[in-house]
């Protein structure tokens, strides 16, 4: 057997660690992942160490046998990844993840870089809350919407203050913005300090879970697409990352507001593995093995639509010319993710009538 290219150590096993390692199998790189819960999809493809993020071992292990480890989840514990990093190369860095593990710290480097977000303070600093209405977020620890509460406009210090103690305390405060619509941009930045940035993408959500994207965005204007491009690009330089980085964005008339970002690969970006000439994924295991980043262009007209709580039978939903499906190997349960579509078109009006037909079959 030929020696790998290299091997990748992964903290999370999910659906995000599972298309991780399935795009290194080309390239020659492995794959070894850390997941707590026994199943997880980066088994069909990955080797699983079944244990904790903290188990002792299980980290030893990585460092041993890893050329590099990375992070499919930012909501690992910043301690373990510092013991890693003390050995091998990680890439996001520790000081990458406990920002993008902290709302409030996120939101304050984006002020710091003159990227413009909602306005935001910790709960107990308010008096009242924001005119257009107040989201309390927990700081750390929320995915697909949970861990938020809505407050109408002008909410009362009490209003708060409860709001925040439901989620146990440390939280941040953001304004309502009322966006015409969401936006994202993923970039991948290299170990040399190249970039390459995918053009923004639209994300439609429902119940605060993302059900579409389509890219890319319709109708962004020249001067929008360079304007994410920046922003991100900014994002990656400043935290001197390494790999992939996604930023989510609001639109509000032609502004760009940060909403907040995430040093690994995207839901959003899913759309990359047939929509682009190099996924994110294979992008992302490039930049942290350090070899060259691929062209992001071509780019399809593309659709991606989440398949979240109930299957579609696979070969309906493949009847969909330009359909291919990702099943992630997930038992089915309401709000879960457990797999995705993506359409492509020759042009923006035949991705928009597959992404019709997607849509119908999914739901
Ligand atoms: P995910 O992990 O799925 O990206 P999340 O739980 O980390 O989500 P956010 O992205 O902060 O949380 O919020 C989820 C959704 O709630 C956003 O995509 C947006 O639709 C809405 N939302 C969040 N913050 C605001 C805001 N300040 N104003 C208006 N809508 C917001
Ligand atoms: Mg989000």
């Amino acid at each position: 057997m030929t020696e790998p290219t290299a091997t990748v150590g992964i903290l999370g096993g999910g659906q995000l660690g599972r298309m991780l390692a399935l795009a290194g199998v080309p390239l020659g790189i492995r794959c070894v992942v850390i997941e707590p819960t026994p199943g997880a999809p980066a088994g069909a493809v990955a080797e699983v160490l079944t244990a904790s993020y903290d188990d002792q071992r299980a980290l030893e292990q990585l460092a041993r046998r890893c050329d590099v480890v990375t992070i499919e989840v930012e909501h690992v514990p910043i301690d373990s990844l510092a013991w890693l990093a003390a050995r091998v190369p990680v890439h996001p860095s520790p000081e990458v993840v406990a920002v993008a593990q902290d709302r409030l710290a996120e939101k304050r480097r984006f002020v710091a870089l003159g990227i413009e977000t909602a306005p935001f303070a910790a709960p107990e600093e308010l008096d009242a809350g924001y005119e257009a209405g107040t989201i309390v977020k927990r700081r750390t620890g929320g995915f697909d919407g949970r861990g938020q509460a809505r407050l109408g406009p002008h909410a009362s210090r009490s209003a708060l203050a409860a709001a925040a103690t439901s989620f146990g305390g440390r939280c941040v405060a953001e304004g309502v913005v009322s966006f015409d619509r969401e936006l994202s941009v993923v970039a991948a930045r290299g170990l040399d300090g190249t970039a390459a940035c995918y053009p923004l993408v639209e994300n439609r959500h429902r119940d605060g879970i993302l059900r579409e994207t389509v890219a890319p965005a319709p109708d962004a204007s020249a001067s929008m697409l360079a304007e994410g491009a920046a922003m991100v690009c900014r994002l990656a330089d400043d935290l001197d990352l390494v790999g992939v980085l996604a930023l989510e964005l609001f639109q509000v008339g032609e502004r760009l507001m940060a909403n907040e970002l995430a040093p690994r690969v995207h839901n959003s970006g899913h759309w990359t593995i047939e929509g682009a000439a190099t996924s994110q994924f294979e992008q992302h295991l490039r930049a942290v093995t350090g070899l060259p980043l691929g062209e992001v262009g071509p780019i399809w007209p593309s659709a991606m639509v989440n398949v979240i709580g109930v299957e579609p039978e696979p070969a309906r939903a493949l009847s969909v010319p330009g359909a291919h499906l990702h099943r992630y190997g997930k038992a089915a349960r309401p709000d879960r993710k457990i797999g995705h579509v993506t359409v492509t078109g020759r042009d923006e009006r035949e991705r928009d009538e597959r992404l019709a037909a997607v849509r119908a079959i999914i739901g």
